[in-house]
């Protein structure tokens, strides 16, 4: 099906054509006519489904249509949990809306920055409003703007708002908007807290949800690799070197594992940089976009950039340290393989860590044989089970203890002869060591 058959307008279907989209994914091929007829969606997409553009396009043509040509008032407010996301969907509204005969002004708000120059940015009003809710509160407490006349709001990633405590800050928006208006509501997931929100707010939705079948599901080749903690910056780069990738995200579990690495990387001749919460905003914009334009080949980072970064030809994604959770791990693999490439997801599995990969691949379903690579074989042993961990999970997140759990830790405790140290504690920690807790 051409993006002709879904409603839109000629400029915006010449839009996705520049932007390269050859075809609507599915979720925009349910989405997009929904959207365009006035309905509340309700959208569960898999990451890097397309759904950004899914709900951009039709949003960008009822803009358009309903566009008075008096003074600019914010019509379309589009929620997310992230700076990166704001600024992500906040580029991709304004390249789809760049050929618009009427071009619609697109202000993106977020917080960790000052808050002036996006005051200064928002004079002469705006249409449609990319924010994070607490720097959109602030600026409507500033004055800065007004949401009395939105008309459509897009909550985008709204797991992940939820889960970043935004839930208070979202009340508090949703309270200043007028009730009768459109509501997209998109979530990688649907536990009960999101679900009672798009209950709350949703009107006989659309549902739109892709399954996860074959034809679907992003080409990812997902490898474990089992290594020594010590040898993990020397098996990366064979890896690098092995594959020709030309650009990798390597993820690890601290800050400081993440500029440790980089900077090993750095002085091995590898252009490498850090990526994670502790830089400024400006650094971090700096790095991504940089990144982008492949000018770093390889990027160390934390979980910050797990989820929403879209990276367009990422061939490779390694977990350098395993995440904490199942979850997590889906978004780490989901940056690489994106909208019908192909790529290649490898996580290193210490000694240590082998009973989280484990927990992680039985939540996943998945069961990966552990491949030992000819020079890198680990020589290490798997710590015995802890008194604080008796099953060796390596404390995955979400796991809580059971009483039988709590009772034999008793035990264990108790019978301690103080000869064993805790898993975990066995080693100095390399580059941050595996740190699953
Ligand atoms: P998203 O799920 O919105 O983050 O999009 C993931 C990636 O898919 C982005 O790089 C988009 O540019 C790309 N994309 C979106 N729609 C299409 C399409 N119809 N055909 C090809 N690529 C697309």
């Amino acid at each position: 099906m051409p993006f002709s058959a879904l409603g839109l307008s000629p400029a915006l279907v010449h839009a996705a054509s520049q932007a390269g989209f050859t075809a609507p994914t599915p979720v925009q091929a349910e989405a997009i006519p929904a959207i365009l007829a006035g309905s509340d969606v309700r959208g569960a997409a898999q990451t890097g489904s397309g759904k950004t553009a899914a709900f951009a396009l039709p949003l960008l043509q009822q803009l358009q249509l309903s566009a008075t040509g008096g003074p600019r008032r914010v019509r379309a407010l589009v929620l997310v949990p992230t700076r990166e996301l704001a600024a992500q969907v906040g580029e991709v509204l304004r390249s789809l809306g760049q050929h618009l005969q009427q071009p619609l002004k697109v202000a993106i708000v977020f917080g960790g920055v000052s808050i002036n120059p996006q005051m200064m940015g928002l004079r002469g009003g705006a249409d449609i409003v990319v924010a994070t809710p607490g720097r959109l509160l602030d600026l409507v407490e500033h004055n800065a703007l007004r949401l009395g006349a939105v008309a459509h709001l897009v909550l985008d990633e709204a797991d992940r708002l939820l889960d970043l405590g935004f839930a208070e800050e979202l009340q508090r928006v949703l309270a200043l908007l007028p009730a009768q208006r459109q509501n997209l509501f998109f979530s990688a997931t649907f536990p009960d807290a999101v679900q009672a929100l798009a209950n709350s707010l949703l009107r006989n939705p659309v549902r739109v949800e892709v399954p996860h079948t074959p034809g679907n599901e992003p080409a990812i080749e997902q490898r474990a690799i089992a290594v020594d903690a010590s040898r993990r910056t020397q098996l990366l780069r064979h890896l690098i070197q092995e594959h020709g990738w030309s650009r990798v995200l390597v993820f690890v579990a601290t800050q400081y594992a993440a500029e440790h690495v980089a900077e090993k990387l750095y002085k091995a001749g590898i252009f490498a940089s850090p990526f994670h919460g502790g830089l400024s905003q400006g650094a971090r914009n700096q790095v991504l976009q940089e990144f982008k334009d492949e000018r770093w080949q390889v990027v160390v980072t934390t979980d910050l950039a797990a989820r929403g970064i879209d990276i367009a030809q990422l061939p490779a994604v390694v977990n350098y340290d395993l995440p904490r959770s199942a979850v997590d791990y889906v978004h780490r693999i989901g940056r690489t393989g994106r909208a019908g490439e192909s790529g290649m997801a490898v996580s290193f599995v210490t000694p240590e860590a082998q009973a989280h990969f484990r927990l992680i691949e039985k939540r996943q379903h998945l069961a990966l044989p552990l491949e030992q690579l000819p020079g890198f074989e680990p020589t290490e042993a798997a710590p015995p089970p802890s008194a604080t961990d008796p099953q060796g999970t390596g404390g995955i997140k979400g796991r809580r203890p059971s009483k039988k759990d709590k009772l034999r830790a008793a035990q264990a405790a108790a019978g301690d002869t103080g000869t064993g140290a805790p898993a975990g504690n066995g080693a100095a920690p390399a580059a941050g060591g595996n740190t699953l807790r």
